[in-house]
């Protein structure tokens, strides 16, 4: 096959396959794959060891195992519902015989011949002395289809079988025949790397589990390969750029002073370590990391003051629009007697045109908005700091987009997953950190519970007596609204529920289906106090400040992460009030009652985010879509650290042999990472 064929059968549609048509390709949609290369990388779930063979007198009880043999006679039924149908085959081999048992599905009955030879795949049970076996597969003997081996099993979505995505998988992998090696021979040998074509065929049909944690090594180390090659080629580019170097930076006292309350000793140092960076020349690359509530933004007003008062522009994002909204509000106040002119850039502001004029002409010193700020529309007179909110990378596009102009802005993320130290370096290459370790004075901890929902009615007495003291309250659900899908709370049930709890009038209900100035309006009526319980969905999980507020409640906790949950506890105990965070779930399974014991045990962040990186990965984590970033399927960061830091080096030996990844023998380097970024979307790897 030559190469154009290749990758043009890589990009098809789905369609092109066997037994996939209209219906099916729409189903596989759902899953995120769309081409034949989607569905080659979609690898399974989990795997079924159905390699063990034994014969029915020594199979032991309670193991899934295969049993090669002859039934004997045909397949009784017998109903027990009226859907309902127990079906037994007696089976027999040279050992013996035994009855295998299923429900429901008559499958393969009518293709059974008696006295020829199946793998039955199943569990023998012994009851009162007599065994029989539980059956789930059979197929005839030398099929070795889906017994006598490794079987993949596949996240599905409904109307898409584990057979459906088995057999397209397969037809897929022998339409392109041999997987292209897209990393270098010598990298391969030098690592005991095993080759792509065999690493993607035994992810999938694994010859054995040995070959498959082979595989995976190899596909994770191709996913960090791709990532950090990019990373480094970027920060390359970044050390080359040159920004604007401040002279007075003593000005950022007067702003301390205006505050109505004293800095933290952390907040000054970070403020410190930002100025220093303002006069030093060269490009601010600084990350601050401070646990939720700790007042990282203060500092960011600090640093925007700064540059206002030094003639430079400064754009803030947030991630949500509630939270740039809340941002302009603050530093409204924050700048109200200093002279600096401040704009929300939003996606639902009016006047965006008029904005950007002034954007244009200098007018305004500090932007603060969503991606909007990064509309392509927008141009800044003289734009001398980025400063990024709660998100966990500094987006490699929102950079390049920003530094148009003949200077590089200096860069601040702001956030509050600490991301460990190792992993940080790796990933963003020579960021500086500042940490606000110390909370603003008077803080109490949270309290934490976890209970089921037999504890609702306690809940809310509880929560009334905190209401009659002034206080106010979050109510979470998991779904804005009845799904006929998932059983999980809905934020609309919820609201009608506790109006008639507490009074209508004093419930506020606020979700993501609202339009921004509607929930602009709720976030702004609940800080003035025209409520005492807010019913929100997770739209209010980052950044929200409302101190007032110290108890939040937290339905359905199971269908949340820790970190998700440690933000959305951070939403109350910003005041100098004690608050209290209650998990409601009836999930008993062991992995959430661990999750729930984590939370009520651990206020550190950092330990949470360690824990949930353990427990969930970091493709999540490190939310990379967002970011232009290519998603990582395989390969975990902090699990599979000693690949990254093989990575590491040999993505320098590679970079310094040839930076540009020119050479013939790095093409297909060069085509996948082309692939996998969003190039036109700004990221300038190879210029
Ligand atoms: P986060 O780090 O989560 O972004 P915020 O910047 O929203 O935290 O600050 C949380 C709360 O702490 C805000 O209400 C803010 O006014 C208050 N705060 C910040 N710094 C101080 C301080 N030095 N003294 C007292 N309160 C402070
Ligand atoms: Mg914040």
């Amino acid at each position: 096959m030559d190469f154009n064929t290749y990758v043009s059968i890589l990009n098809s549609d789905l369609r092109i396959l066997k037994g996939v048509g209209e219906k099916k390709s729409a189903l596989f949609a759902k899953l995120g794959i769309n081409s034949i290369s989607d569905l080659i990388y979609f690898f399974p779930r989990t795997y079924e060891d159905r390699t063990a063979f034994y014969n029915i007198y020594t199979a032991p009880d309670d193991v899934w195992c295969c049993i090669k043999a002859r039934p004997v006679r045909n397949v009784i039924e017998r109903k027990i519902k009226k859907n309902i149908s127990l079906y037994i085959l007696k089976i027999a081999d040279e050992s013996g015989c035994i009855n295998a048992k299923w429900f429901s599905s008559p499958f393969n009955r009518t293709k059974l011949t008696i006295g020829n030879e199946y793998i039955f795949y199943g569990k023998v049970t012994s009851e009162n002395g007599s065994k029989e076996m539980e059956l789930k597969i059979m197929e005839p003997y030398g099929e070795n289809n889906l017994t006598g081996r490794i079987v993949p099993v596949y996240a599905l979505t409904n109307g898409l079988t584990q057979n459906d995505i088995r057999k397209s998988v397969n037809n897929a992998l022998l339409l392109i025949e041999n997987i292209i090696e897209t990393i270098p021979e010598n990298i391969l040998k030098s690592n005991s790397l095993i080759d792509k074509d065999t690493a993607v065929k035994n992810m999938h049909n694994p010859k054995s589990f040995e070959l498959q944690a082979a595989a995976r090594e190899r596909l994770a180390y191709e996913e960090i390969f791709m990532l950090l090659l990019a990373l480094m080629k970027i920060r390359d580019i970044n050390k080359t750029q040159t920004s604007v170097v401040l002279n007075n930076v003593k000005c950022a006292a007067d702003f301390a002073k205006s505050l109505p309350y004293e800095l933290t000793d952390d907040q000054k140092n970070a403020v410190n370590d930002i100025c220093s960076d303002f006069i030093s020349g060269l490009p601010m690359n600084r990350l601050l990391q401070g646990d939720v509530g700790s007042g990282k933004t203060v500092v960011a007003a600090a640093s925007a003051y700064v540059m206002a008062k030094n003639g430079y522009q400064t754009a803030i994002m947030a991630p949500t629009e509630i939270l740039a909204n809340q941002h302009y509000d603050a530093f409204k106040h924050f700048f109200k007697n200093h002279g600096i002119n401040i704009a929300l850039l939003t996606g639902s502001v009016k006047n965006k045109k008029e904005i950007a004029e002034q954007i244009r002409s200098g007018e305004i010193d500090v932007v603060i908005g969503t991606h909007a700020v990064l509309e392509e529309y927008i141009s800044f007179y003289k734009l001398g700091l980025c400063i990024t909110d709660e998100q966990h990378r500094f987006g490699v596009k929102q950079r390049s987009a920003l530094s148009h102009g003949e200077k590089y802005p200096h860069v601040l993320v702001m956030s509050a997953t600490p991301i460990p130290r190792t992993l940080s370096l790796i990933l963003y290459g020579d960021l500086d950190v500042s940490v606000i370790k110390t909370p603003p004075k008077g803080r109490k901890p949270i309290d934490t519970f976890c209970v089921n929902s037999e504890m609702h009615k306690r809940i809310y007495e509880f929560m009334k007596k905190h209401i009659s003291n002034g206080r106010q309250c979050f109510v979470v659900c998991p779904l804005v609204e009845d799904s006929d899908k998932i059983t999980a709370k809905s934020s609309l049930d919820m609201f009608e529920k506790l109006s008639a709890i507490f009074g209508k009038e004093r419930v506020a209900l606020i979700h993501g289906k609202m339009s921004s100035d509607e929930k602009d309006r709720i976030m702004q009526s609940f800080r003035d106090g025209n409520a005492d319980v807010l019913v929100a969905t997770t739209v209010i999980e980052v950044g929200i400040d409302i101190p007032n507020a110290n108890i939040i409640v937290i339905e359905n906790a199971e269908r949340f992460g820790l970190s998700q949950l440690h933000q959305l506890r951070g939403r109350v105990g910003r005041g100098t009030e004690k608050s209290y965070c209650i998990l409601i779930t009836d999930n008993n399974t062991e992995e959430c009652l661990e999750r729930m014991k984590i939370m009520c045990s651990t206020r550190d962040g950092f330990e949470l985010s360690k824990k949930d990186l353990e427990l969930r990965g970091c493709g999540e984590f490190f939310g990379t879509r967002q970011h232009g970033l290519p998603e990582l399927k395989i390969a975990n960061l902090f699990t599979d650290l000693d690949i990254v830091n093989k990575v590491r080096s040999d993505c320098e030996k590679i970079l310094k042999d040839d930076p540009k990844l020119a050479s013939e023998k790095y093409i297909h380097i060069r085509m996948r990472l082309e692939n996998l970024f969003d190039i036109h979307g700004g990221i300038e790897i190879f210029n």
